[in-house]
């Protein structure tokens, strides 16, 4: 490595940036950077098929155990900015691995992605800080567990402490369930993850997401949004990886985010710089609206998936400008964020089968798919040896359109989805159902 190239990462260049992760999030990431005159080349470790079609993008296949051939091939690129997509990396602590090593990194080190790989120490965190959140017990054993479900009046909700790819959270409708949930997860299902459960009041009410860039003092607010986690229509099934989005939030009026932010997202700042921890990166707020105000469910420490699809086409250009202030501690806090004055939303495409068993493999044809103020962002593709598009994984791809208002993005994405067909290609029709007002009408 040449001094030139150390030094010049520290310039405020924004040529090669790098993104860790190979879902529709980081795929979406991707496409909102590139977008900026500024970027050369986007990298994406691993990124998937759907990445090769996106503008300046290219995929690099090295493992990321692999330290010191990582850092050599990163220093070799001349790598400005690194965003770190998913969750798993950043519990490992890549972000403070790749910070030692003087690159600037979005995401937050193994302290601050504490509050999604611990749902316990969030909960703590929360109550330190007199956050609204739902009340809960820290327990090590199952009999312990079942003590505190059957002194519950109510049935509790019941969660793995560690990460478990969303599967490890269970909404019980009456004890007994409660306590099936405690035994499925101290069999040790989800190995270290469910060590420790966490058990909650079950509170009601619409969900919402709001996510912040920070940049360990300050912040900024992106648009809300809301998904869609269950398989079936009607929002019944087992909860998936998320089916589908739409953005803004209408439910979170101007004075509700005042509220949210006074009574949620300010303290969480706070409370993140009494415990010094120096969090650069997303915090995305998963809140409750329930009657008594907004409540956290839970906090991640990186974009949502399908959110950030939806939300990444509402970003200007000047979006990855952000994403570096944020790495360097930079924000003044009175950036704003350029969105447009269209609405977003996302329906996503998954194998027959998903979240429980599936097969892949199969071809998927694109038709003719609009050219404006559509995109289709992959999730689960990979290419054949002869290049044919194939699909890869339970989520497959997600179509997402902007338009004036809802009605018209979802005719928009209902249309162009006809023109995407493979084996057992699934999806759910009432997607942003709460804001369409032609699918309430029909109902
Ligand atoms: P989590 O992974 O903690 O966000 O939980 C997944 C889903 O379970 C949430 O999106 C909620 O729909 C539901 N959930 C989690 N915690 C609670 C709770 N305390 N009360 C009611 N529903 C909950």
């Amino acid at each position: 490595m040449s001094i030139n190239s150390k030094s010049s990462r520290f310039l405020n260049r924004l040529e090669n940036i790098l993104i860790i992760g190979n879902g529709g999030r980081e795929n979406s990431l991707a496409w909102a950077i590139q977008k900026n005159e500024l970027v050369n080349k986007v990298y994406l470790i691993p990124g998937n098929a759907g990445s090769e079609r996106i503008n300046k993008c290219e995929r690099i296949n090295i493992d990321l155990n692999n330290k010191n051939e990582l850092v050599e091939k990163l220093e070799f690129l001349k790598i400005d900015l690194i965003v770190i997509g998913p969750e798993i990396p950043l519990a490992n602590g890549l972000a403070d691995f790749l910070r030692k090593k003087a690159f600037k990194v979005f995401g937050p080190g193994k302290d601050g992605a504490k509050l999604e790989y611990s749902k316990s120490w969030a909960k703590e965190f929360m109550r330190d800080a007199g956050i609204p959140t739902a009340s809960f017990w820290k327990v090590n054993s199952l009999e312990e567990a079942k003590k505190i479900i059957h002194s519950s009046s109510v049935p509790l909700v019941v969660k793995a402490d560690g990460l478990a790819s969303g599967k490890g959270v269970f909404v019980p409708e009456s004890k007994e369930e409660s306590i099936k949930a405690a035994e499925s997860i101290f069999s040790g299902k989800f190995g270290k993850s469910g060590e420790m459960v966490v058990l909650e009041e079950k509170i009601q009410g619409p969900e919402v997401s709001v996510f912040t860039l920070c940049d360990g003092k300050k912040y900024i607010l992106l648009p809300t949004a809301q998904d869609h986690k269950r398989i079936y229509e009607k929002d019944k099934g087992p909860n998936t990886g998320g089916m589908g989005a739409y953005s803004p939030a209408p439910l979170i009026t101007k004075d509700y985010l005042d509220e949210i932010i006074q009574k949620i997202i300010q303290p969480t700042i706070d409370e993140l710089n009494k415990k010094n921890i120096n969090y650069k990166g997303v915090i995305y707020f998963g809140l409750m609206i329930t009657k008594s105000g907004p409540k956290v469910i839970e906090y991640n420490c990186r974009f949502g998936d399908p959110e950030c699809q939806t939300i990444m086409p509402l970003l200007d250009q000047n979006f990855v400008l952000l994403l570096e202030k944020c790495s360097m501690g930079k924000l003044t806090g009175d950036e704003i964020i350029d969105t447009s004055d269209k609405v977003s939303g996302c329906v996503v495409a998954t194998s027959k089968g998903y979240p429980n068993e599936y097969k892949t493999g199969f071809p998927i044809k694109i038709g003719k798919i609009d050219s404006d103020n559509c995109q289709i962002f992959d999730s689960g593709t990979t290419l054949s040896k002869n290049g044919k598009l194939l699909t890869d994984g339970g989520r497959v791809l997600s179509i997402v359109c902007q338009e004036k208002d809802f009605d018209m993005v979802f005719e928009k994405a209902y249309k162009n989805l006809k023109e995407i067909n493979f084996d057992g290609i699934y999806f759910r029709n009432d997607i942003g159902h709460q804001v369409r007002k032609n699918l309430s009408k029909k109902n």
